[in-house]
């Protein structure tokens, strides 16, 4: 095999025909982790027609030398393939039970075909390693005494402690390991094979679960927690569960999208919808991102949902397993979890609800490289179940689907118990008064009102989204910017770790004074990131306590927690951090939010720019005045005439929708055409820019060809260009952006071209389809 730096291998990888070695008469579609576009028929062997099975892994030999090679069945059929290559034979068969059952065997060949790669590949990533490889399970002996007439005749003497052996296990009356026996019975397993031997007891082996595979803290039974306090449901979660209701009794797929604005009791109604589901001896699956498995939002899962699952990334692969293997096997009611969850491996799904359907991390940045709410849409699809999406600010892909009626639109406009949504003042940092001699990130109107919010007891959560202490080290002499060694991205000075790093691929290094460019003393560390910043607040406000929340302090398990308890408790008064406290946080003694610079982010080249900066507002104002004592928000800004800014301030979405669909329509972005990037890297600039310039001509080609484009405006094609950050990871990338009215044709031009380009070696490119990083 070649390297697997094309998508698609083609045939030609194939030996030369020969006879089909092996008598058989079931043959196996298999399917590997590599970016192959088809499956290989492989003979099955008398001795494993009973075992195969679709869903199920085999080994089988592949590739050169036929090394053996772990696959996914995915058909077996008793008619002869005619194709006259020469048939290889399955060696094992990995599983006892199948896997992946018919429901996931449609929704992964939907996702090869949809997202351009290989099904074995989804198949990979869908199912954890630890199912895998067995993790968090051994194989144990089992004895179990022989009914009377598989016993021998004349019975065998026993020894005494043999016989009390026996009589322990028949008085058990249930299969026991060997050396749980040879425990209860005070004896040496010498004793049991005594009695294997004998014939008089039956040995069996069985993979079994260990405790690893069992967080069982979090499998929370209905009887051992809480009994929880019926909330009444308020006028307008009536409004949307009546249609809801509707759905989940009569069944067949209908997608919803809950618009409702923070604290409106979205979560509520989830829980509604999960109770009913599980009523009806069906499942769920929630998706949230991943920021939101924390305990505060799972306590609220717990004891209304049956058995509940919590999928998040600190599990270990025996857990991860141990889950897969219980939610498969009808233990678990509910699983909740971020991306991945989506595959989870129900018997009886019931409902997807997808919380914060707006993002970005449930897009995948690597093969496949899926967007979690588009496959559960499709998964809802193809199961025939009701979908909840809900947000304070869909997306607009979701919103220009509930507006060509795809989509069924719930509205909750007002928060719960007629509180208000937080007065938003925008604070216009082109007319603060500075203070001569010092960059201050807080200006006198932030810093006056964090006075008064402290005087008044309430606390404060402040909003940069940008880590580490100074953004842009630059040479005052020359101008030169200390850059990544492997990146063309400015680093990052960190004060605590007292070092400059990339924040895209790790690079360390240590900082300095003396420019590497020119040698004079002149580097000057400027720009502002949450690390400054909490020195600014501690400088400012001493005697309080400032918190800082990025994922520089967040990187241990449980670490994002014990900060939201503290800060819960009142021991903490400022909360400083990134998007991480944007998100779905409820503290009612929150009385001011303030936004240090709501412009970072929306000059990025990226058509979401609006969209992102709209959202990061709207959700963190809605983190304020959650409780009796009202609240207020404060956003700085360079560019409070912008609408994005405006209309957030003034919890505006729907104009905010209405104004940027616009704009979409008029460039032709998402959500009105249909959008993919390809990339091209290579480490060597000269073969990424030749091979570039080729792939420009095999795309003519491949418009060429596309059978599906009559009737539609052709394929547009924007590119080769450099990448916004043209080096990364040492990788010099260039990038094409297609553009279509129909999937269907933009899948058929992409594919052709997958099938057509031959990149060189040391070459490659990836597929992004509906891609959301455009760097
Ligand atoms: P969202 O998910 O829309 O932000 P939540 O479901 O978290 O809103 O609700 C916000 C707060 O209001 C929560 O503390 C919740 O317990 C409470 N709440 C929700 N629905 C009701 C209701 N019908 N009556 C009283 N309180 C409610
Ligand atoms: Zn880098």
């Amino acid at each position: 095999m070649t390297a697997p730096n094309t998508l698609f291998e083609v045939e030609n990888e194939r030996e030369l025909p020969k006879p089909v070695s092996v008598p058989a008469t079931l043959f196996a579609d298999i399917v590997f982790d590599r970016p192959l576009d088809h499956a290989y028929t492989y003979a099955v062997p008398e001795s494993l027609t009973a075992k195969i099975g679709v869903g199920k892994r085999v080994e089988v030999p592949f590739g050169k030398g036929g090394k053996g090679t772990a696959g996914f069945c995915v058909r077996v059929t008793d008619v002869q393939p005619t194709s006259g290559y020469e048939i290889k034979t399955v060696t094992r068969v990995l599983d006892d039970d199948a896997i992946v059952d018919e429901h996931l065997m449609k929704l992964t060949r939907w996702m090869a075909d949809y997202y351009l790669c290989g099904w074995g590949q989804v198949l990979h990533a869908v199912v954890p390693a630890g199912v895998r490889d067995n993790a968090g399970t051994r194989v144990a002996s089992f004895v179990e005494p022989l009914p009377k007439e598989k016993l021998p005749n004349p019975l065998p003497t026993v020894t005494p402690q043999q016989k009390a052996a026996l009589d322990k296990l028949k008085k058990e009356n249930r299969p026991l390991e060997v050396l749980q026996l040879a425990r209860l019975a005070k004896c040496t397993t010498g004793v049991v094979a005594g009695l294997i031997k004998k014939g008089l007891v039956r040995k069996f082996s069985e993979r079994i679960e260990t405790p690893a595979a069992m967080p069982d803290a979090e499998t929370e039974d209905q009887s051992t927690s809480a009994p929880h306090v019926e909330i009444a449901l308020n006028a307008d979660q009536l409004r949307v569960w009546e249609p809801l209701k509707n759905a989940l009794e009569t069944g067949g797929y209908h997608p919803f999208l809950l618009h409702g604005v923070t604290g409106s009791g979205k979560t509520e109604v989830y829980l509604r919808a999960i109770e009913e589901v599980v009523k009806q001896g069906k499942e769920v699956i929630v998706l949230v991102p991943e920021i939101s498995l924390t305990p505060q939002t799972i306590s609220r899962f717990k004891g209304r949902c049956g058995n509940l699952a919590v999928l998040h990334s600190h599990l270990t692969d025996a857990e991860r397993g141990g889950y897969w293997r219980r939610v498969a096997t009808g233990h678990i009611q509910v699983v909740v979890g971020a991306r991945s969850a989506v595959f989870a491996p129900t018997r009886k799904l019931g409902l997807i609800v997808i919380d914060e359907e707006h993002e970005n991390s449930f897009k995948q940045e690597s093969t496949p490289r899926y967007h979690a709410r588009d496959v559960a849409v499709m998964r809802a699809r193809l199961e025939g179940i009701p979908i909840l999406m809900g947000s304070a600010t869909p997306s607009l892909e979701s919103w220009a689907n509930a507006e060509r009626g795809n989509y069924t639109v719930l509205s909750m406009p007002n928060r719960v118990a007629s509180r208000p949504l937080p007065a938003v003042k925008l604070v216009d940092l082109r007319h603060e008064p500075k203070t001569p001699g010092k960059h201050y990130a807080i200006g006198p109107t932030l810093e006056s009102a964090m006075r008064k919010t402290l005087k008044e007891k309430g606390q404060i959560i402040l909003l940069l989204n940008r880590r580490g202490f100074s953004t842009h080290v630059h040479c005052e002499a020359c101008g030169h910017v200390a850059q990544c060694a492997h990146c063309d991205l400015a680093m990052t000075f960190h004060r605590t770790k007292n070092s400059l790093m990339c924040h895209y691929c790790g690079f360390e290094t240590a900082p300095f004074q003396k420019c590497p460019a020119c040698s004079q003393l002149a580097m000057r560390y400027q720009g502002l990131g949450t690390e400054k910043l909490q020195v600014e607040i501690e400088e400012k406000f001493p005697g309080n306590v400032c918190q800082r929340m990025d994922s520089d302090t967040m990187s241990k398990p449980g670490s994002h927690q014990r900060v939201l308890d503290a800060f819960r408790d009142g021991l903490i008064q400022i909360l400083v951090g990134t998007q991480m406290i944007a998100k779905g946080l409820d503290f009612p003694n929150v009385t001011l939010v303030g936004v240090v610079n709501a412009d970072v982010g929306l000059h990025l080249p990226d058509f979401r720019s609006a969209e992102r900066t709209f959202q990061l507002l709207a959700q963190v104002a809605g983190r304020a005045g959650r409780g009796e004592k009202g609240g207020q928000v404060l956003v700085q800004t360079f560019t409070p005439d912008h609408p994005c800014i405006t209309l957030a301030s003034h919890h505006n979405y729907g104009e905010f929708a209405k104004l940027e669909l616009v704009h979409r329509k008029q460039h032709k972005y998402p959500p009105y055409e249909r959008l993919a990037r390809l990339i091209v890297r290579s480490e060597k600039e000269e073969a990424a820019a030749t091979f570039a310039d080729t792939l420009a001509g095999t795309f003519k080609e491949a418009m060429k060809r596309a059978t599906t484009a009559q009737g539609h405006t052709p394929v547009r094609l924007l590119g080769p260009a450099e990448c916004p950050v043209f080096r990364l990871n040492n990788f010099y990338r260039f990038h094409f952006q297609i553009q279509s009215d129909s999937s269907a044709v933009l899948h058929e031009v992409l594919r052709n071209v997958l099938t057509l380009a031959k990149p060189p070696s040391g070459v490659e490119f990836q597929v992004d389809i509906d891609p959301y990083s455009m760097l």
